[in-house]
C-alpha cells in the first residue's frame, strides 16, 4: 500500500496536534502535505519544520507573513480551502464556522474529509449534502460519538431501515448533577475543567452547557440521515461507551474504548483499514462499572434548543451554531454568565427568518445575520 497524503486544517489545536501524533506513530503510512492554522505562527512553523509540508495556510495576515518568512521553501497561502486539492485525506480540525471553506472545498475536490469541525456540517447541512455525491468525496467523522456510530453501522452491515435509533452518549460535562441555581456563578476556569476529555476551549464550554451534544444531534442527523425523533442522548459519565445504535429487533451495538481522540482520528485517516496502533485500550480488570442516565434538559437548555433548531431545519442550525459561538466567546471574555448562554441563543433564535440555504453564500449570509442578532441580544 502506498503512502496516504494528509492535510490538516487546524493543526495547532487539540485535534490537530493529536492528528500529528497519530501520523508520527503510523510508521510512515502517512505523509503530511499541508498544514493550516488561524494565527499561532510559532507552533505552525515548528510543525512545518518537522513535517516539511509543501503548503501552509494561515488565516491571520500578520501570522501569515511570519510563517512565510520562516519557511521560504513552502507555499504559504491565506485560504484554508487550498488544502483540499493537496491530499488524499483532509482533516478539518478548525474550530467553529471558520472551518466551512475546508469542508466544502474538500468534498468538491472529491477527497476524503476526516471531519472534526462539526460546526461546518451543522451550519451548511443542505449545501454539504449534495457534495457528498461528488465521486471520491467521503465524510468520515472524527467526533468520537459519530465515529462510534459509523463503526456500529459498519459492524452491523445492515440497511438503514433496520436501524431504530441512534444513542449518543454524553459525559454530562463538569456540571452534571448541578441545579441552575448552583450554576449561576460558575467561573470560566470551572467550566473549562472537563472531567473526561482534554479539548480546546470552545468545545469544552459547549460540553459544559450540553450544546456540544445538541450540535452532535444535528451532526448525526446530517451524517446518517436519521430523523430527530430517532436520535436520543444518554448521559454516561465514564465516556467509555462512545455511542450506540439500536436496531428494530431491540439489539444494541455499541463502540467502547477509553477516552482517547487518537482512536477516532486514526480511524478516519485509515478508513476502511483499522489502525495498526491501538489507542484507548480498556483494562477490563479495572473497568468495574458503566453508568447511564437521562440528560437534565431543564438545567441544560441548550440541548433542547439544538433539537428545536434541527427540527426547524434550513438555516436554523446555522443560526444556532453562530449564536452559540458569539455567546461562548462572550462567556470566555467574562462578558456573559454561564447560565445566560442558553438565554442569548434562545433570544437570537426568536429573530431567525426561516430561510433555507441553497448555496455557500446563503450559509455565509445566515451566519452573519445570526451573529448580528446575537450581538444585539448581548448588548441589551
Ligand atoms: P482548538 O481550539 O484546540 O483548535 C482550533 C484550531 O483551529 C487551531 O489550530 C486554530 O488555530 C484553528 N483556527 C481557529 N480559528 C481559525 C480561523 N479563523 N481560521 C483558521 N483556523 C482557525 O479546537 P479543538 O481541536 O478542540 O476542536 C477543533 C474542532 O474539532 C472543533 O470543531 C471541535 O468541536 C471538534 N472536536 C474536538 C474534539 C477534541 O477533543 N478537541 C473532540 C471532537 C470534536 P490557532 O492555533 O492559530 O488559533
Amino acid at each position: 500500500m502506498g503512502v496516504t497524503r494528509v492535510a490538516i486544517a487546524g493543526s495547532t489545536g487539540s485535534i490537530g496536534v493529536q492528528t500529528l501524533d497519530v501520523v508520527a506513530a503510523s510508521d510512515g503510512a502517512y505523509e503530511v502535505v499541508a498544514l493550516a492554522a488561524g494565527s499561532s505562527s510559532a507552533a505552525l512553523i515548528e510543525q512545518a519544520r518537522a513535517h516539511r509540508p509543501q503548503l501552509v495556510a494561515v488565516a491571520d495576515p500578520v501570522a501569515r507573513a511570519e510563517v512565510a518568512a520562516a519557511l521560504p521553501w513552502a507555499e504559504v497561502t491565506g485560504d484554508l480551502a487550498d488544502l483540499a486539492g493537496t491530499a488524499d485525506v483532509v482533516v478539518n480540525a478548525v474550530v467553529g464556522f471558520a472551518g466551512l471553506p475546508v469542508t466544502l472545498a474538500t468534498l468538491r475536490e472529491g477527497r476524503r474529509l476526516a471531519l472534526a469541525n462539526k460546526e461546518s456540517l451543522i451550519a451548511a447541512g443542505p449545501v454539504v449534502a449534495p457534495l457528498r455525491a461528488v465521486p471520491g468525496a467521503e465524510i468520515v467523522p472524527v467526533d468520537s460519538e459519530h465515529c462510534a456510530i459509523h463503526q456500529c453501522l459498519r459492524a452491523s452491515g445492515r440497511p438503514s431501515h433496520e436501524v431504530a435509533r441512534l444513542l449518543l452518549t454524553a459525559s454530562g460535562g463538569p456540571f452534571r448533577g448541578r441545579t441552575l441555581d448552583e450554576l449561576r456563578g460558575v467561573t470560566v476556569a470551572e467550566a473549562l475543567r472537563h472531567p473526561t476529555w482534554s479539548m480546546g476551549p470552545k468545545i469544552t464550554i459547549d460540553s459544559s452547557t450540553l450544546m456540544n451534544k445538541g450540535l452532535e444531534v444535528i451532526e448525526a442527523h446530517e451524517l446518517f440521515g436519521t430523523g430527530y425523533d430517532d436520535i436520543d442522548v444518554v448521559v454516561h459519565p465514564q465516556s467509555v461507551v462512545h455511542s450506540m445504535v439500536e436496531f428494530r429487533d431491540g439489539s444494541v451495538i455499541a463502540q467502547l474504548s477509553m477516552p482517547d481522540m487518537r482512536l477516532p482520528i486514526a480511524y478516519a485517516l485509515g478508513h476502511p483499514d483499522r489502525a495498526t496502533v491501538p489507542y484507548g485500550r480498556i483494562d477490563w480488570t479495572t473497568m468495574s462499572r458503566l453508568d447511564f442516565a437521562a440528560p437534565d434538559t431543564a438545567t441544560f437548555r441548550c440541548l433542547s434548543l439544538a433539537y428545536a433548531a434541527g427540527r426547524t431545519g434550513g438555516t436554523a442550525p446555522a443560526w444556532l451554531s453562530a449564536a452559540n459561538e458569539v455567546a461562548v466567546a462572550a462567556f470566555l471574555d467574562g462578558a456573559l454568565g454561564w447560565a445566560d448562554i442558553a438565554a442569548v441563543i434562545e433570544s437570537t433564535m426568536d429573530a431567525h427568518d426561516g430561510a433555507v440555504p441553497t448555496s455557500s453564500e446563503d450559509v455565509l449570509a445566515a451566519d452573519a445575520a445570526a451573529r448580528q442578532a446575537a450581538r444585539t441580544v448581548l448588548a441589551r
